[in-house]
C-alpha cells in the first residue's frame, strides 16, 4: 500500500514539474491537501535544486487550513515566539498581570517591550479604555448625476432599517451601527460600520454589505450601480486620516503615571526627558515629515503580537497608527498611547491556526467570548497597554542615549541570557 502511494506522489511530482498538472490540482488528485503540500514542495525542489525541508516542518494539518486560510501550501515559515510581561493592566475588560507573546526576528524588542512593562507595572499597571468599536466598507456607486447622487443617500438615510435587515440576514453576529456617505461628483460612498462581535470582521462585513448594497441598487427608485464593492473609503491596508478621525476596527487608549524613581531606576532617564524626546521625536518630527502617525514604533508591537496571535498582518498599516502623548506631573511621568484604527479579532482567520490560538489562550481571549465581543476587546486593550509599554521603553532608551547599544548587545548576537532583565 505504502508503495502505491509513493508511485501515486512520483507521478504527482513529476507532472508537476512538467507543468502537466496544476500546482493547485495536486492535492486533489492525492485526495489530501498534506499530500499536495508535499508534492508541490517536492517539486519546486527538483525544479529549483533547493531544499524546502524546513519549510516543510510543520504541525499545521493543510486539509483543515485549504479553503479557509490558503492556497497552494508548501509547509509553513517559523518565527520566535517571546513573551513581554507581566504587565499589569486595569482595562475595562483586560484586568490583571499578563506575559505578551510577541512574535519577531527584530533583537532587542522583547527585552525593550519587557522592561516598560516592568515600569508600568511597578508604578500600578496600565488604565485602558476603547472608545470606538466599528469595522467598516465602503462600496462606491455610481449614479449619473449630482442630483441622483443626492437622492440616493437620501433614501438610504429614510430606509436605514431596511437596509439594516438586509445585512444582519448574512451574519449572527455582525450588527450595521451606520451608514455613512461621502460625495465627488456623481459618484457616491456609502460607508457602512458593523459591530462584529469577536471577529475583526472584514469577511463578515464585505459579506454583509455585498447583500445590503445589492437590495439597495434592485430597490431604489433611481439610476444607481455598484461600481465596486471596496471603493476605497473603508479603508483597509492603507494609511489614511478617514481612519484616524473616524476610527476603524476598535479606537482604544492606554496610559499610565510611571513613577519618578521608577523611570530612574528602571528606564535610566528622567521624566522631563522622556517628556521632551517624545515632543521633539513624536510630534514635532512627525508634523516636520508630514507623516499620518505621531508615534515612536507602534508597528514593531503591532506586527509582533499580530503575528503570534494570527490577526491580519497587513492590517498593521492602519492598526499601528496613532499618537503618543506624556506629561510631566509632579515629578512622575505621564504617558499614554491613542490607536484610532486597531483592527483585531480573537474569532476567525488565522486565529483558529494551532499556534496562534494557544497565544491568545495564554491572554485569556481565544474565541468567542461570552456574551460575544468580550475577548474581542479585552485583547484590543491588552495590544493597546503592550504599546504603550513599547513606547515608553523605547523613548526612554532615546532620552538616555541607550538605543544603538541596546541593538549592538541583542541584535547583534552580542549578548545571552540575562539579556532581557537588563534590557
Ligand atoms: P471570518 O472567519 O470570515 O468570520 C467570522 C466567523 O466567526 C463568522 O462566521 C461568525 O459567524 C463566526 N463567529 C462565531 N463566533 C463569533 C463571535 N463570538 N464573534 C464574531 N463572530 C463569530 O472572520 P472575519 O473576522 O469576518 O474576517 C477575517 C478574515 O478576513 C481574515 O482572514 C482576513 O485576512 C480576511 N480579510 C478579508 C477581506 C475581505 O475583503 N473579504 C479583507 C481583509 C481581510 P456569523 O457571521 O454568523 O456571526
Amino acid at each position: 500500500m505504502e508503495r502505491v502511494l509513493a508511485k501515486r506522489l512520483e507521478e504527482v511530482v513529476d507532472a508537476l514539474v512538467k507543468g502537466k498538472l496544476k500546482f493547485h490540482e495536486a492535492g486533489i488528485v492525492l485526495g489530501s491537501e498534506n499530500a499536495g503540500a508535499l508534492a508541490r514542495r517536492l517539486a519546486l525542489e527538483k525544479m529549483y535544486g533547493v531544499s524546502l525541508s524546513s519549510i516543510g516542518s510543520t504541525i499545521l494539518d493543510f486539509d483543515e487550513l485549504v479553503g479557509r486560510n490558503i492556497e497552494n501550501p508548501i509547509g509553513a515559515v517559523q518565527v520566535p515566539v517571546g513573551v513581554a510581561g507581566p504587565l499589569r493592566i486595569e482595562g475595562d475588560y483586560a484586568r490583571g498581570d499578563y506575559y505578551i507573546p510577541l512574535a519577531t526576528t527584530e533583537g532587542a524588542l522583547v527585552a525593550s517591550v519587557n522592561r516598560g512593562a516592568k515600569a508600568i507595572t511597578l508604578s500600578g499597571g496600565a488604565r485602558t479604555k476603547i472608545l470606538f468599536d466599528g469595522m467598516s466598507r465602503a462600496p462606491a456607486i455610481w449614479t449619473p448625476s449630482i442630483v441622483e447622487a443626492v437622492r440616493l443617500v437620501k433614501w438610504v438615510e429614510e430606509h436605514f432599517n431596511d437596509i439594516k435587515r438586509e445585512a444582519e440576514s448574512t451574519t449572527r453576529h455582525g450588527k450595521l451601527k451606520r451608514v455613512d456617505a461621502f460625495h465627488v461628483g456623481n459618484i457616491v460612498w456609502l460607508r457602512f460600520v458593523f459591530e462584529t462581535g469577536d471577529a475583526m470582521g472584514m469577511n463578515m462585513v464585505t459579506i454583509a454589505v455585498d447583500k445590503a448594497v445589492k437590495w439597495i441598487v434592485d430597490n431604489f427608485p433611481g439610476n444607481a450601480r455598484v461600481v465596486s464593492l471596496s471603493g476605497n473609503m473603508c479603508v483597509d491596508k492603507k494609511p489614511s486620516y478617514l481612519n484616524m478621525v473616524f476610527g476603524r476596527g476598535k479606537t482604544v487608549v492606554a496610559e499610565a503615571i510611571v513613577k519618578r524613581d521608577i523611570v530612574e531606576e528602571v528606564l535610566k532617564t528622567k521624566p522631563e526627558q522622556i517628556d521632551f524626546v517624545n515632543r521633539v521625536k513624536n510630534l514635532l518630527g512627525s508634523a516636520r515629515a508630514g507623516s499620518l502617525s505621531y508615534n515612536a514604533h507602534y508597528a514593531n508591537i503591532i506586527a509582533a503580537i499580530f503575528i503570534a496571535t494570527g490577526q491580519d498582518v497587513a492590517q498593521v498599516v492602519e492598526s499601528s497608527m496613532g499618537y503618543t502623548w506624556t506629561e510631566v506631573r509632579n515629578g512622575d511621568l505621564y504617558i499614554s498611547v491613542t490607536l484610532p484604527s486597531l483592527e483585531v479579532g480573537t474569532v476567525g482567520g488565522g486565529t483558529r491556526l494551532p499556534t496562534q490560538r494557544e497565544a491568545l489562550a495564554l491572554l485569556g481571549v481565544a474565541g468567542g467570548g461570552d456574551p460575544p465581543g468580550i475577548n474581542a476587546k479585552k485583547f484590543a486593550e491588552i495590544v493597546a497597554a503592550t504599546v504603550l509599554a513599547g513606547e515608553l521603553s523605547l523613548l526612554a532608551a532615546l532620552a538616555s542615549g541607550d538605543l544603538a547599544e541596546a541593538h549592538k548587545r541583542l541584535g547583534r548576537g552580542g549578548c545571552c541570557g540575562g539579556a532581557v532583565e537588563r534590557a
